[in-house]
This record gives structure tokens, sequence and C-alpha cells, in this order.
């Protein structure tokens, strides 16, 4: 979940930036297009590096943690798996409470 809100908030909207500017600037002050496509494609990249960080900082923020490791149990997992056996996949303590 806090992969697609920062790849459909964060990257696609960056992508969309990074190509309008390229198309206007192609346009409208005739740089040769190979000139704007060798700037806009790092530029490209760089809206799913920034969708990434945004991805990490959502997840420090609103994910949840193993309480004795402190790895992320929401970040680059399956939920689905951690609540269907109840223990941490990095440090296979319980993250549940048995009472
Ligand atoms: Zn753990």
């Amino acid at each position: 979940m806090v992969f697609l809100v920062a790849f459909f908030g964060v990257a696609v909207p960056l992508l969309a930036g990074v190509f309008y500017v390229a198309h206007w600037v192609s346009t409208e002050f005739a740089f040769r297009r190979e000139i704007v496509f060798l700037v806009a494609t790092p530029l490209a990249c760089g809206a799913f590096v920034v969708g990434g960080f945004t991805t990490q900082m959502l997840d420090r923020r609103f994910g949840i943690r193993c309480p004795r490791c402190g790895q992320s149990l929401t970040f680059r997992r399956h939920p689905e798996r951690i609540v269907a056996s109840g223990h941490c996949p990095y440090c296979h303590e319980s993250v549940f409470n048995a009472a």
C-alpha cells in the first residue's frame, strides 16, 4: 500500500512533469531532441529514486516495526505472511502478544 501511494503519488507525477518540460523545451526553444533526451532521461530516472525515498520515509513514519530487532514489517514484506505466521521474518521473534 505504501509503495502504491509513493509510486502513484510521487514518481508518476514527477515523471509526467519531466516529460512535459522536455516536450515544452524541445518545441519552444528548438533544442535538438537528442540533447533534450539526454538531459530528461536521468531526470526521469530520478523520479523513481525520489519515489523510493518517499516510500522509505512513509514506511518509517507509518509502517510497523518489529519490537525486538526494529526491522520494518511492512516495507518490502508480505504483511499477510507475517500475520499468518505471527513471527518477524528477520529475527523470528513473535510480533503478536499471546494474550
Ligand atoms: Zn524482528
